[in-house]
């Protein structure tokens, strides 16, 4: 067990995939840790560059357009062993929207070639007639609210076995036909919800905290930070039209 209580973050692909703010989720990351006197680093993880798995308790990767997956989706199959050798040893796994559909099976965009996932989860993506865009509020099994917006033309299909994130309560969600948003099993977290996801939704941001935590540190309670304006804005985010 490490003494210092420290966050190593590996933000993949920065500069290519962190649409409609994404980043904002390694912000909300980062900050609610420091908050706790928790030790953070974050460090980007490009395209040809090496990923070391023992070294990092989260990975995020972002949301991008069809040509920005394109461009490291054959960069990010180079890394499928060390990312799943990296959750196999607790790591948590946040992707949104154009990283989560690569974290598939593959990802076929309306126009263009096939894009091959690295198969970390049982899904696959296939291009709709239609853009999703819209305000989501979805609903998970312990009966909690998330709230974000969505913009894919991508529909998400989860494998028999792969648990979803929560119940479509408005927008879309995976596919707009199952009433399904995201997937969650385990330390992997996959989402359609930018906006960016975590800073209006504290709980979520605080539950990968302590799994990341718990890889070097073992269980950490956390202890509860004035949510007041994370909370208003979730609510707030609960009435607006979807
Ligand atoms: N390009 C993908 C789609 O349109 C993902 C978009 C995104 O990341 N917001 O479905």
């Amino acid at each position: 067990m490490n003494d210092v209580l420290d966050l190593r973050i590996a933000h993949l692909y920065a500069h290519f995939l962190n649409i409609y703010g994404d980043r904002g989720n390694i912000l909300s990351l980062t900050h609610r840790a420091l908050w706790r006197g928790i030790e953070v680093q974050v460090e980007s993880i490009g395209l040809g560059e090496s990923i070391d798995a023992d070294r990092y308790d989260i990975y995020f990767i972002g949301g991008g357009q069809d040509k920005q997956q394109e461009t490291i989706a054959a960069d990010l199959l180079r890394h499928a062993s060390t990312l799943r050798a990296a959750v196999d040893s607790g790591a948590v796994i946040l992707s949104i929207c154009g990283g989560y559909q690569l974290l598939g099976h593959y990802y076929r965009p309306a126009e263009g070639e096939e894009l091959k996932g690295i198969s970390l989860i049982d899904a696959f993506t296939v291009a709709g007639n239609r853009r999703m865009i819209g305000n989501v509020i979805v609903k998970r099994t312990d009966g909690s609210t998330l709230v974000g917006f969505e913009n894919h033309s991508g529909k998400t299909f989860l494998g028999p076995g792969l648990p979803p994130l929560g119940k479509v309560i408005s927008g879309n969600g995976n596919n707009g036909e199952d009433g399904f948003e995201g997937t969650h099993s385990g330390t992997i977290y996959g989402t359609y919800l930018h906006g960016s996801l975590l800073p209006k939704n504290p709980d979520l941001a605080d539950e990968m905290i302590s799994l990341a935590l718990a890889r070097r540190h073992g269980e950490i309670k956390l202890h509860p930070l004035d949510d007041t304006l994370e909370l208003s804005a979730h609510k707030r985010a609960l009435s607006l039209p979807t």
